[in-house]
């Protein structure tokens, strides 16, 4: 794209270096921001900046804080006992809007996926076997999407704390498989929250 400002030219290479950005968009963006007050885009670039700077992932669940440890882990009223494991932030917050939902999270940061190079040593998974170990833990519930590499993470972690005495649950699968947990409407996610079911008996379903 010729462009007579090589200002201009960066700002739009730069804006589409973001997923779902291709240059046009990138220029009607730049574009945009040439229309508005300085100011506006001096907020814009601040808040991305500070947010990039400043963000922390939760010590006790890898969820993303403005603390050390998340305002769900810090609540005094969510139930330590229950552990929602999730793949991502997506997740938690997917399952946040549902309200039905009172114990606390664990987030792996993907799922085991030998296609993408993805192995078990580079998701939150020693911290949750730990944090199992530790005997405040009475219920595990495994909230990944319902495909291959969910199940099979799933599978890696019950292996590990299956010895321990807790109860471990998936949640049902109201959602197609494939479905990825963030798409699924709040009711259905909702339900399948509540309607968990034991993990082992959701691994004979399949
Ligand atoms: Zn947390």
């Amino acid at each position: 794209m010729e462009m007579s400002s090589k200002l201009l030219e960066r700002a739009v290479a730069e804006i589409s270096q973001l997923p779902g950005i291709g240059k046009r968009t990138a220029l009607r963006l730049a574009l945009h921001l040439l229309k508005q007050p300085v100011d506006q885009t001096q907020l814009l670039a601040g808040a991305l900046l500070k947010m990039r700077e400043e963000i922390q992932f939760c010590k006790k669940c890898h969820n993303i804080s403005d603390v050390e440890i998340c305002e769900i882990c810090a609540n005094g009223t969510r139930d330590q006992s229950i552990i929602c494991v999730v793949e991502d932030i997506r997740d938690v917050m997917a399952i946040e809007n549902t309200n039905l939902f009172k114990g606390i999270y664990h987030v792996l940061g993907g799922k085991i996926s030998p296609m993408d190079g993805v192995g078990p040593s580079q998701l939150n998974i020693t911290t949750l076997v730990e944090k199992v170990r530790t005997g405040i833990v009475k219920e595990l519930i495994f909230a990944l999407s319902s495909t291959m590499e969910g199940d099979t993470t799933n599978f890696y972690i019950y292996k590990q704390i299956k010895d321990q005495n807790i109860i471990t649950s998936a949640i049902a699968r109201g959602i197609a498989v494939g479905d990825e947990l963030e798409f699924a409407d709040e009711v259905t996610l909702g339900r399948s929250i509540l309607h968990r079911v034991p993990f082992e008996s959701s691994m004979k379903n399949h």
